[in-house]
């Protein structure tokens, strides 16, 4: 036996690895996820940095079902726990999901369920999860677990920041301050840290404290490949793009930058023969869940999506995501191309770029943070308000919500570096497109990591 390895550390793995062929029918885990489930049931408050397609949901759902009592998964789209709640329930595993869209009648359903005894993993978002802590205690019930999952929409500093994520730390403590873990795909050092900070993971409260412990995987994917095309024009994309999907086997996701592009782009497909649809946030909930069980299933082929086929969504056969245009962060990037090759087989990535959307790129982050001068007048008067194009008047309310004037002294401070933060990772996005170096080796150098031999990209060939 290994020093430090106590014998039932290795009986608890070994219940671990049963109920994952149980319930998930894998036959083992994969890196990390073994040692991060045994840290978890081993007492410990984690921060888990995997890549997605990773495995994260394993980490805290199988020491969920593991120990008694039920676990809070804290998740930031209703879409996305909706399909969490859907596919725990599809391997025999109690779920259930509270958040405010809902009636209330269904919400005290849940709670009944909870009383009861009869579910494991409630899954809540983060607006919702303070009411919940307030009625878990009023009803003298502790979860036995916390999970954050997407935790780096905690950071400000993170590509991905939520403003209701910031309350967890202190949902936590209205929860009984619980066991508390900590997920993410997508985190630099700095997010990490602030990570740990607002969970307040490994702190101790109240007497009660949980050592705790951090896992980084490697962010490497070494079965996508990686692909940059330049193009001159609109048509070009459109070429490229019928291309990639003529040399594509399987499923294929499109990223497009507007829900215009996404739906014109899907009829455009559809009309050559390929059964395409379009994915974005115009599109009612009840569309949006069709489009992906059609993908899931393997009767649409391609989906043409905005941003808001995101975070989480678990399609395991992807064969190609293809970028009608780069997004406006490195890690979006990553992420979305990350859907590619979930299975672990062959996942091909293209971006195509234009000069021009760079510029645009730009253009839209600066409205996005207004000059200083700008938005105090803004706050002063109205009638410059009035004049403001729409986008920069919605920045100007946002900041004036975030940083309450109304108060007094402002501290722009924070500002600045998030834009500051932000203009680097559009900077890294068009490094990226623009590199002569190995793609896999710009992309994992935003995430601290160190390729040493790249899978295929079109600078190495292979790509
Ligand atoms: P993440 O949340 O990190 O993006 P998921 O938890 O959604 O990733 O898992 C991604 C995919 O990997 C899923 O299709 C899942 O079934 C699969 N997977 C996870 N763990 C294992 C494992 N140990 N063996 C085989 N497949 C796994
Ligand atoms: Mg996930």
């Amino acid at each position: 036996m290994l020093p430090g390895v106590t014998a039932s550390a290795i009986d608890r793995l070994a219940t671990a690895r049963a109920v994952l062929q149980e319930h998930y029918g894998h036959v083992g885990f994969r890196p990390l996820q073994g040692v991060i489930v045994g840290a978890i049931m081993a007492g410990k408050d984690v921060l888990a940095v995997l890549p997605t397609g990773g495995g994260k949901s394993i980490c805290y759902q199988i020491p969920a079902l593991l120990r008694p009592g039920f676990t809070i998964v804290v998740s930031p789209l209703i879409a996305l726990m909706q399909d969490q709640v859907d596919s725990a329930r599809r391997r025999g595993i109690s779920a259930a999901m509270v958040s405010s869209a809902q009636s209330e009648r269904d919400q005290e359903a849940v709670l009944t369920g909870v009383i009861g005894g009869e579910i494991k993993l409630l899954y809540a978002a983060p607006e919702r999860l303070g009411r919940l802590a307030g009625q878990l205690r009023s009803l003298g019930l502790q979860p036995s677990l916390l999970a954050v999952d997407e935790a780096h929409c905690i950071s400000e500093w993170g590509h991905e920041f939520r403003p209701a994520y910031r309350a967890l730390g202190r949902a936590r403590g209205q929860l009984g301050w619980p066991q508390t873990i900590g997920l993410t795909g997508s985190a630099t050092v700095e997010v990490r840290s602030d990570i740990q900070g607002v969970l307040g993971l490994g702190r101790p409260r109240r007497g009660r404290g949980y050592p705790s412990a951090a896992y980084v995987g490697s962010f490497d994917r070494p079965n996508l490949r990686f692909r940059v095309q330049g193009v001159k024009h609109n048509a070009e994309r459109l070429q490229r793009l019928l291309g990639a999907l003529r040399q594509t086997p399987g499923s294929a996701i499109i990223y497009a930058p507007t829900r215009n592009l996404s739906e014109s782009l899907s009829r455009i497909l559809w009309h050559q023969g390929t059964r395409a649809l379009p994915y974005h946030a115009g599109l009612t909930a009840a569309r949006r869940t069709q489009t992906l069980v059609r993908f899931l299933d393997g009767n649409v082929r391609v989906v043409v999506a905005t941003c808001a086929f995101g975070m989480g969504i678990d399609a395991p056969h992807v064969r190609l995501v293809a970028h009608w245009a780069p997004p406006s962060t490195i890690e979006a990037y990553y992420q979305e191309a990350g859907r590619a090759g979930r299975d672990g087989d062959r996942g091909d990535c293209l971006l195509l770029h234009h000069g021009a959307d760079f510029g645009l790129r730009r253009r839209l982050l600066l409205t996005a943070f207004p000059p200083r001068d700008l938005v105090e007048r803004a706050w002063r008067d109205p009638k410059v308000t009035a004049r403001l194009p729409a986008g920069v008047r919605s920045a100007v309310e946002r900041l004036r919500g975030e940083l309450r004037p109304d108060r007094g002294h402002v501290d722009w401070s924070r500002i600045r570096k998030r834009r500051r933060l932000a203009l680097e990772r559009l900077r890294c996005m068009r490094r990226y497109a623009g590199t002569r170096r190995c793609r896999r080796r710009v992309l994992l150098e935003w995430f601290g990591e160190h390729v040493r031999a790249c899978g295929g990209c079109d600078r190495c060939g292979n790509g």
